[in-house]
């Protein structure tokens, strides 16, 4: 029979790695409760349409890349629906903002999450179709102060934050706008025309895309293509004053914070709900897929899937490529180790060794609990692989509750009073 492996795209994470992804997100949780923003859980499936009206037809994600499926009524009062595995988390997010009645508060809706999302992309590098993204989403009527360039401000601030305190150093904000729906509309239309004489000399994708969406020609990353966008009209140009002196005060406030950031005319990205505000942090150590986390601005968002006006701003980063950009600084070489390992000697100890073991666990001590069908050599090179010292249990030090410790590094042995144990081991 074959064996069974995990599907294409997808992979099992393991210790000591997990460790990595549990500081991250720990670190991620810390940072937003001190920027106020409380945890929100959306379900991993949803109604197709959520996607196809919120992220957008054309886009890749929703035109070539989601996990869809036809899901059977079950019962006379069901009915088949088309659902679909999330390929990001702020429709969700949005969808519930609606579904719960979140604006009738009148306050901003500061929320973030940290899950699972599926896109069936071409695994590489960096890039599978099980990944995890961590993001935030401000939210909220315009009464709220929702469409103040505060708020980005504020978002692009907070991520500088997180990125330094999980020790990502070297990252680089790029930061554009690509203006309202209707500057959008407008530079649409000068791209479309603009595109007309130099479609044809582009790659197929590049084509399409001229005729389809032509802002996507912006993400084109065919080599050959580069000289030719270079050429066509910036986004800036098209932006009418309101959306110009929005990024200028988003601009202002992030000098103010001394948040550094480099301008990127191309930078629009690749879903279609962005307004204003668009921005990404990239990071030299990742190859190809240097995005570590992209976000913007979707200021039209909710009435796109049927809600109330509430603009917003948000961002997803990328888990997995924080781990990977960690493990390439290097910053995490030192496997963990238990405190102590305890080695009954002889089968008969193996339940005091149990008692023993819960002991010192409770008392907070990281314990790996050995077993005592292995002869002493066995035990001891055992231990030396998982813990840092190592305390030998048989019938004597049972009942003279005098336990013989030894540490791997120094190879000091030492004799410890059962009381005082807990204390001597965490040191
Ligand atoms: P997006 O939702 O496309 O704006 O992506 C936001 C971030 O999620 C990117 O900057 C990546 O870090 C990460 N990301 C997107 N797609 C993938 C993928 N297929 N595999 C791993 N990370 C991804």
């Amino acid at each position: 029979m074959s064996t069974l492996k995990a599907v294409r795209g997808t992979r099992d994470l393991l210790p000591p790695e997990t460790a990595l992804w549990n500081r991250i997100e720990a670190t991620a949780r810390s940072v937003f409760s001190r920027y106020n923003f409380g945890e929100i859980r959306t379900p991993v499936f949803e109604d197709t349409a959520l996607f196809s009206r919120g992220v957008g037809e054309e886009t890749d994600i929703v035109s070539k890349e989601m996990y869809t499926w036809e899901d059977r009524a079950r019962a006379q009062s069901e009915k088949t629906q088309t659902l679909t595995l999330r390929p990001e988390n702020t429709a969700g997010v949005v969808r519930a903002y609606i579904e719960h009645g979140l604006g009738e508060s009148g306050q901003l809706q500061k929320l973030y999450y940290i899950g699972p999302q599926f896109r069936r992309e071409r695994p590489q590098k960096g890039r599978y179709r099980q990944f995890s993204q961590i993001g935030a989403e401000v939210i909220g009527p315009t009464s709220a102060g929702s469409e103040s360039p505060l708020r980005d401000a504020e978002v692009l601030e907070m991520l500088a934050t997180l990125l330094d305190e999980l020790g990502i150093a070297g990252w680089t904000l790029h930061l554009n706008s690509v203006g309202s729906a209707a500057d959008r509309a407008r530079y649409n239309q000068t791209l479309r025309e603009a595109l007309v004489p130099l479609a044809p000399q582009m790659c197929a994708d590049c084509q399409r895309r001229a005729e389809t969406n032509p802002l996507r020609v912006l993400d084109c990353k065919v080599p050959a293509d580069q000289p030719l966008i270079d050429t066509l009209p910036v986004i800036a140009d098209s932006l009418d004053e309101a959306s110009k002196a929005h990024f200028a005060a988003v601009k202002a406030a992030l000098d103010a914070a001394g948040v550094p950031y480099t301008l990127n005319p191309r930078l629009v990205r690749g879903l279609d709900y962005y307004t204003r505000t668009t921005f990404e942090f990239t990071h030299g150590g990742l190859g190809a897929q240097n995005a570590l986390l992209g976000g913007g601005r979707y200021d039209g968002l909710s009435e796109m899937i049927g809600g109330p006006k509430a603009p917003g701003i948000g961002f997803a980063m990328g888990e997995d490529r924080l781990v990977l950009t960690l493990l390439a600084l290097d910053q995490n070489s030192a496997p963990p180790q238990a405190d102590a390992y305890i080695a009954p000697l002889g089968e008969s100890m193996n339940a005091a060794a149990l008692a023993l073991a819960r002991e010192l666990r409770h008392a907070g001590v990281h314990v790996e609990l050995g077993d005592g069908s292995f002869r002493l050599k066995k035990s001891f090179e055992s231990g030396n692989k998982t813990a840092r010292k190592i305390v030998i249990l048989g019938e004597d030090e049972l009942e003279s509750g005098i336990l013989t410790v030894k540490d791997f590094s120094s190879g000091v042995q030492t004799k410890v009073p059962r009381a005082e144990l807990a204390g001597f081991l965490q040191n």
